[in-house]
């Protein structure tokens, strides 16, 4: 089956791609794990040069790349190029870092000496989204390939021509033949395609970005085949603004953190929690805010519909639907900027992740009731909670997240660990942790 990809804003056919068969699978996974066997064994000055080199082109390219991400998926040209040069950074960051990262690190023992040592995993499968096309995959890669492992790409079939620059990308570098490869899957195929891929024997471990329904099916599988996984799922991050929160900037920060990439990210506000006190300024304000934005397509027209179906279900639970709540009469797959008030759980918007435009209002009690609601979810990516910094402190800490930010919106930072828990995923990207994910934690002990 042919990949075909449309612009999201007008609907129309982009390219058409021919998808691998059988033998361009075997191809694929053959030379991505010829290259891993002499990654391996090549030194980490030499595997952290090209991370250099990639930053250097992503940077040189970066308005080719943005066009290439606004086309493929829809977001405004600002964001694309903020994407390239966080992936540029984020190349950079590992490049620098890695060394202390993946160094041995001593632990007395009693013996003369002993020490850990991070070995490469060998070739790491990776499933990815659409909704950051440059960013989830440079953000695995860097990883995967300063620990010194291979990686094999199969990303969403909606922005092939990204995973395609990306594979180029690499090359371009001067990664060796095979050490990033992107494989074309139609989406008709991917499970069959990708469980074949986890089960040979060539591949180490798998990480996938995506939906619970597409990570647990490829859990299963690595988990049958007793391979490694780290899943990095869907969230309904809470977003808390307590009494004593300076409401002119929590409300100019979530605005921004519910709408950004059209509100497709997986740490995109969703849940706004606000003590009944300051309810009606914060709405207010957030009004204000949001009348400011430019409303941009989503993804996909499923993706669309299924925001749309969200909020007329809420609606008729009780909500009041504030701002918007249709698709814009336009070509493309735009949704107006929504914001629905008096969500409660139980409510569609509230129990399922929105990811599209669609902001949502809960009132808190108090402080404990600001904490029981922000718990009442399956997800546990991120929470963000505004207020004094002591009192935010100590509600954002009975709040189960794999993130907590203060008077901040939750964002990723090569820097620091990003991952979630319960149906939001295991395991860790980025820094220290990301990279040691895909290694080999290795004891050595000399007598
Ligand atoms: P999916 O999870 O279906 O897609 C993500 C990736 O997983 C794609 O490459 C997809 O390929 C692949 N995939 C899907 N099923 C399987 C499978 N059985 N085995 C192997 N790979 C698989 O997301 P959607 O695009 O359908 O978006 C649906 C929802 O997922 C969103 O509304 C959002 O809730 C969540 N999501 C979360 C993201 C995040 O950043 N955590 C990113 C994107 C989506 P293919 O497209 O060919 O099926």
């Amino acid at each position: 089956m042919p990949v075909v990809t449309r612009n999201p804003a007008t609907g129309e056919v982009l390219a058409t791609y021919d998808a691998h068969d059988e033998a361009g699978v075997e191809a694929a996974l053959a030379a991505t794990y010829a290259a891993s066997q002499a990654w391996a064994a090549t030194p980490l000055d030499d595997r952290l040069a090209l991370l250099h080199g990639v930053g250097k082109l992503l940077t040189e390219r970066r308005e080719e790349y943005a066009a290439l991400i606004t086309a493929e998926m829809g977001k405004p040209l600002a964001e694309s190029l903020g994407e390239v040069d966080k992936c540029a950074w984020n190349c950079e960051v590992v490049a620098d870092l890695a060394p202390g990262w993946l160094a041995d690190h001593e632990v007395a023992s009693g013996a003369s000496r002993s020490w850990l040592s991070y070995e490469p995993l060998g070739v790491v499968f990776a499933v990815m989204p659409w909704n950051f096309p440059f960013w989830q995959v440079l953000r695995f890669a860097s990883a995967a390939l300063a620990a010194g492992n291979a990686a094999l790409l199969k990303h969403s079939p909606d922005v092939t021509g990204s995973a395609l620059a990306i594979e180029e990308l690499f090359a371009d570098a001067g990664a060796p033949a095979g050490l990033f490869r992107s494989l074309v899957v139609a989406a008709e195929d991917v499970a069959e395609v990708s469980r074949r891929i986890v089960e040979d024997p060539r591949v180490a471990a798998v990480t996938l970005t995506g939906s619970e329904r597409a990570g647990s099916a490829i859990a299963a599988v690595a988990g049958a085949a007793i391979k490694k996984t780290v899943l990095e799922l869907g969230g309904s991050d809470p977003f808390v603004v307590l009494a004593d929160a300076d409401l002119e900037a929590a409300a100019a920060t979530a605005v921004k953190a519910r709408f950004t990439n059209t509100g497709q990210s997986c740490v995109c506000a969703k849940r706004f929690i606000v003590h009944e006190d300051v309810a009606d300024a914060f709405v207010e304000r957030f009004v204000d805010h949001m009348a400011l934005l430019e409303p941009a397509p989503m993804a996909r027209e499923d993706l669309r519909d299924g925001i749309l179906r969200q909020v007329s279900e809420t609606v008729a639970q009780g909500a009041r639907l504030v701002v918007g709540g249709r698709a814009i009469d336009a070509p493309g797959w735009y949704v107006e900027p929504t914001l629905l008030t008096d969500v409660e759980p139980g409510m569609t918007a509230f129990d399922e992740e929105t990811f599209g435009p669609v902001a949502t209002i809960t009132r808190a009690r108090d402080d404990d009731h600001a904490v029981e609601l922000a718990n009442a979810t399956t997800f546990g990516l991120g929470a963000s909670v505004w207020g004094s910094s002591d009192r935010a402190l100590a509600v954002g800490r009975r709040i189960r997240s794999g993130a907590l930010f203060v008077n901040a919106m939750v964002a990723s930072d090569p820097r620091l660990p990003f991952g979630g828990i319960g149906r939001s995923g295991y395991g860790r990207e980025l820094s220290a942790e990301g990279v040691r994910e895909f290694t080999n934690v290795r004891t050595v002990v000399v007598a």
